[in-house]
């Protein structure tokens, strides 16, 4: 019910106006079909993945012959559904690492302002609640707040916090995290890293290092490279993707400040189209508002 409440202005927006495109039709015709593509397009699910789910509808209209309009409402479910379940493992109900990996090492990417520290500092005081050792690693060196607002979530959660200097070499500071947290045998080890999108090639070269010398502690390290956007940007959310997808392999997406947004439809946008699945979303600025990404509640959640 929490995720239902997060989520709350999508919700009565798509919900309303699908209610509202279909009022009065007893089935999908064009002008239902013209409708519910603007209704996505302005929810941000983005044109290419609209034009999919329309498609999807039109062969099961033509297929049908007559399509319902009280069965849109389920039609579209499924499809929605079937989107995100191409890349979302997606029916995880609660904050878990994976145990083959000690310390299992997430790298943080995103741009300044995304909600990046706060969403590390949700996901550690979650990770901690569950009894796992979580270490951070302040590595976004460029800018002094991005530390002091790291250290301020590490000691709300009551965690270790490895940092150095601003202006200091962001892959020293993983390294150190690393060794550190080896020593201390931590279980998760979160590492803040560039939150600058300076240029495509700086941005690469500075996360390419970082790996690189992650890997001279733990040779499989990142296990995890989680993407941060901002779900409330609509297409600066996808631009961002594509940055970040450019420059180094993300394996995994958080979605942010879906509490302060009508157009939840990004996250079923950006997951199909980037194809890499959506762990965790933000739905608040406080430190239990971070939730499992689970796709039957996030899709149930548009059409109560
Ligand atoms: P960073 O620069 O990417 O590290 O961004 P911050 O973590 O400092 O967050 C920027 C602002 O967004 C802060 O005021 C946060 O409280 C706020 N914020 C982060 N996540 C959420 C969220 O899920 N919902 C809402 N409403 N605000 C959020």
């Amino acid at each position: 019910e929490t995720l239902d409440k997060g989520l709350e202005k999508s919700k009565t927006n798509f919900f309303s106006k699908l209610s509202k495109a279909v009022a009065g039709k007893s089935k999908v015709d064009d002008d239902v079909l013209d409708d519910l593509e603007e209704i996505l397009v302005t929810s941000d699910v983005g044109v290419k993945t609209t034009i999919k789910i329309i498609e999807r509808i039109e062969n099961r209209v033509a297929r049908d012959k007559y399509l319902g309009t009280d069965e849109l409402n389920q039609i579209l479910r499924e499809e929605i559904a079937g989107l995100l379940s191409e890349t979302n493992v997606g029916e995880a109900t609660d904050f878990e690492i994976p145990k083959n990996k000690k310390p299992y090492v997430m790298m943080v990417v995103g741009v300044n302002g995304v909600g990046k520290t706060t969403t590390i500092g949700k996901l550690a005081y979650q990770l901690k609640k569950k009894g796992l050792k979580v270490v951070l690693g302040a590595a976004d060196t460029f800018r002094a707040a991005a530390i002091d607002q790291l250290q301020v979530w590490a000691d709300r959660v009551d965690i270790p916090i490895i940092k150095q200097d601003m202006g200091s070499d962001p892959a020293s500071v993983a390294f150190d995290t690393l060794q550190s947290g080896v020593n201390q045998d931590a279980d998760v080890i979160i590492i803040d890293t560039a939150g600058r999108l300076h240029n495509k090639v700086n941005l690469m070269n500075e996360l390419t290092k970082v790996k690189r010398v992650m890997q001279k502690v733990i040779d499989d390290a990142p296990h995890d490279v989680l993407l941060v956007l901002d779900g409330s940007t609509g297409q600066n959310a996808f631009e961002q993707a594509k940055q970040f997808t450019a420059a180094t392999e993300v394996t995994s997406l958080a979605v942010t400040k879906l509490d302060g947004t009508a157009k939840g439809g990004v996250v079923i946008g950006i997951s199909d189209q980037f194809k890499i699945p959506v762990k965790y979303i933000g739905v608040g600025e406080g430190i239990e508002d971070l939730q499992i990404f689970n796709k039957y509640e996030f899709v149930d959640s548009f059409f109560k």
